[in-house]
């Protein structure tokens, strides 16, 4: 009953987490990881809302590596879909559905009761969310931290 409940609170606070690390990104922050950026897999349908076009086989673009199986990875620096809004980086597909699952995940990945985070982005390094990731060892969390 008790595991249950905590089960139930550690999902509250990611979710929580996320929504503020979203809000770091579109108010504070000018697409850091997007502009320097790791490589992430993404989708024929995500790789299309990056490139902004229906279909992907007209994409000559270095930035995009095609896999034999038919996979796409997005090879950054800088993303295609970063857009300049007052001298500030932000993703110009941030509430899109097809925002691939890698950018929604990032910083933060869950997998079963392991949480890591990656120290790199500028949320997580900010310090401010540390009230939320004890909460997360509170409720039985393992947590580590990225540097
Ligand atoms: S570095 Fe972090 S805060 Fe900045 S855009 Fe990337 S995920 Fe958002
Ligand atoms: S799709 Fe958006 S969040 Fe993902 S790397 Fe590109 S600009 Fe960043």
């Amino acid at each position: 009953m008790l595991a249950e409940q905590n089960a139930r609170n550690l999902e509250k606070v990611i979710w929580r987490l996320r929504e503020k690390v979203s809000e770091f990104c579109l108010d504070r922050c000018s697409g850091e990881c997007c502009r320097w950026g790791y490589n992430i897999d993404v989708s024929e349908k995500e790789a299309g809302a990056i490139f902004g076009v229906l279909d992907v086989g007209g994409i000559e673009d270095s930035r995009l590596d095609y896999s034999c199986e038919g996979e796409f990875e997005l090879v950054l620096g800088p993303c295609p879909a970063l857009v300049s809004v007052n001298g500030r980086h932000k993703c110009g597909i941030h509430s899109d559905s097809d925002r691939p699952k890698g950018c929604r995940d990032y910083p933060i990945f869950v997998e079963d009761k392991k949480v890591l985070f990656d120290n790199r982005c500028s949320a997580i390094c900010s310090g401010e969310f540390r009230d939320e990731i004890g909460l997360l060892e509170y409720y039985g969390a393992m947590v580590e931290i990225k540097k």
